[in-house]
């Protein structure tokens, strides 16, 4: 699967636009809340609609099988958070819901383990949802300053309260680290 042409600068020309809302210049930090907030999305932990024993369960059952789902209710979108994870994971997992939200992907598909059902997307989607997530945390000019300043994915990532993975995965594809490396 590959991402639709354009793709990339439109996420980027995205992430600049909520920074620009927040009051943030291009390369600044945001919190998923904050990105959230302006996006009139709701963020609510799991822990407040089941007891954290059901999750625990389910973590048993399937490791990492449910992180984060989005689901509208009375028109408004809400993201609902696994408490099971740590905060980056949580900011990472949060990102890549609202930029479903953002790209208006349909949550249709139902996964279903054991009791529990799940709505996925579409592979191509989950790529542009993953792609786009990482762009709006780590955008560009973000990652173009701190690469500049010396500092690898995980720095960027502790920086930030991302995933590792997802900083790696910016700091890879966008080719920031040959960029400062010729410099
Ligand atoms: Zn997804």
């Amino acid at each position: 699967v590959t991402l639709p042409r354009g793709f990339k600068a439109q996420a980027e020309r995205d992430a600049a636009d909520l920074r620009k809302q927040l009051g943030k210049p291009e390369h600044a930090r945001v919190d998923v809340g904050e990105l959230a907030d302006i996006l009139g999305v709701t963020v609510i932990s799991a822990e407040t609609l089941v007891e954290r024993s059901r999750l625990e369960e389910l973590e048993a059952l399937q490791k990492f099988s449910f992180s984060a789902a989005t689901f509208k209710v009375a028109e408004r979108d809400i993201i609902v958070t696994n408490p099971l994870r740590g905060d980056a994971r949580r900011a990472s997992d949060v990102a890549h819901e609202l930029a479903h939200i953002l790209l208006k992907h349909e949550l249709s598909e139902v996964r279903r383990i054991d009791d529990y059902a799940f709505r996925t997307c579409r592979p191509d989607q989950e790529e542009q949802a993953t792609a786009m997530g990482g762009t709006l945390m780590l955008p560009r000019p973000l990652l173009l300053r701190a690469a500049r300043g010396g500092l690898g994915p995980d720095e960027i990532a502790e920086a930030n309260g991302v995933t590792p993975d997802m900083a790696r995965y910016r700091y890879n594809t966008t080719g920031v680290s040959r960029q400062t490396a010729r410099k």
